[in-house]
């Protein structure tokens, strides 16, 4: 019998778990890369379309961006992802604490603000980190148990003439397996937790202290709410002072993740919206109706300039292919068909997908 593509998707993503479970367990960088991919895969998927291949240099630009912030210190520790010293955490930590940086704040607006040395450190460092990441995991990653099993992509470096090998350079391409592609697109939203899952006990383990699992998933993978409240009022000044969903203006306002944070962990500015403490609430994780997704869209648009403007002012992280890129992910999975999705407080519809598609095919990277 001819395997379907949910059988497929979900053959390979067991074969990402095993990845997960084996091999050398030193660092976090296995785990952080695996993030990484998926990232520059989603981001790349929200044109709507299939790519066939990846920069390696760009997924080790998004491991740099990652662990930039990963680097919030627990309490007056920093979270140790490394048997090692001088791992790629601990210098990014110490390069910001030399030259005021915050680890909430976007990193391409804070250091392209840098110049003189300060600019040429961060250059030698994330050149380091791209390289460290071409050399070993991402060449490595498909090696289980001593045996090369290139299931997701194989490593191309140009001007070669055959598969390059274990090489390590930034100029290396990633060629996507036709089905791994699909697949990862299928299972990324399943598999994001089990990644983040092994890297939260990576962790945990190699912590001095032992803190709360909720506070170190928090530090990991997202901003802390006082982070986010200095966004509360820009942003209901964006939209009228109104509520991004019920309209209604007065009340107590927050900061809402329009696509839910504990699927996506995205907290870019481009899935933050204003919204009532209530409204916010009764949305919960839940995903927001078309109706709210077509507003979403207008809003992106319309509001381009001012989001783009509020996260260089506030150095807020913002990457709108891969905000829309998880929007594609959340409505348009065939799982996704029929769910209840959130119109107003106790009111539901089910998702059609169709009707999503044709949404989120206007609105642009
Ligand atoms: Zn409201």
């Amino acid at each position: 019998m001819e395997e379907s593509r949910a059988e497929r998707s979900l053959r390979i993503a067991h074969r990402v778990v095993e990845v997960l479970d084996r091999g050398g367990k030193t660092q976090s960088y296995k785990y952080v890369t695996l993030l990484a991919l998926m990232d520059v895969l989603v981001a790349a998927t929200a044109d709507g379309t299939v790519p066939t291949t990846l920069d390696a240099r760009r997924i080790g630009e998004r491991v740099v961006e990652i662990y930039w912030r990963q680097t919030r210190p627990l309490g007056d520790q920093l979270l140790r992802h490394s048997s090692q010293n001088g791992a790629l955490l601990d210098r990014i930590a110490a390069f910001q604490q030399d030259h005021n940086q915050k680890w909430y704040a976007d990193m391409a607006t804070s250091t392209g603000a840098l110049d003189g040395d300060a600019a040429r450190q961060w250059r030698q460092l994330k050149a380091d980190a791209i390289s460290r990441v071409c050399r070993d995991p991402l060449p490595r990653l498909q090696v289980i148990g001593g045996d090369s099993d290139p299931f997701l992509y194989r490593v191309w470096e140009p001007g070669q003439t055959g598969w390059a090998g274990v090489t390590g350079t930034a100029r290396q391409q990633l060629h996507l397996d036709a089905d791994a592609a699909v697949a990862l697109l299928d299972t990324h939203l399943l598999l994001r937790p089990l990644i983040e899952r092994a890297l939260l006990s990576f962790v945990l383990h190699r912590s001095p202290q032992t803190p709360k699992e909720g506070t170190v998933e928090r530090i990991l993978f997202g901003v802390d709410r006082r982070a986010l409240s200095r966004l509360t009022q820009p942003l209901k000044a964006l939209n009228g002072n109104a509520c991004f969903y019920c309209q209604a203006k007065g009340g107590h306002f927050q900061v809402d993740h329009f696509l839910p944070w504990s699927y996506t962990r995205d907290d870019g500015i481009h899935n933050l919206v204003p919204a009532h403490a209530q409204c916010n609430a009764s949305k919960s994780n839940r995903l927001a109706a078309v109706e709210h997704l077509n507003r979403w869209g207008g809003w992106l648009d319309h509001r381009a300039d001012d989001l783009h403007e509020l996260a260089t002012n506030k150095r807020w992280p913002r990457d709108r292919p891969h905000t829309v890129g998880m929007a594609r992910s959340l409505y348009l999975t065939p799982a996704a068909e029929d769910t209840p999705t959130w119109v107003a407080p106790l009111q539901f519809s089910p998702l059609v997908t169709a009707a999503a598609r044709s949404v989120l095919d206007d609105i642009t990277m």
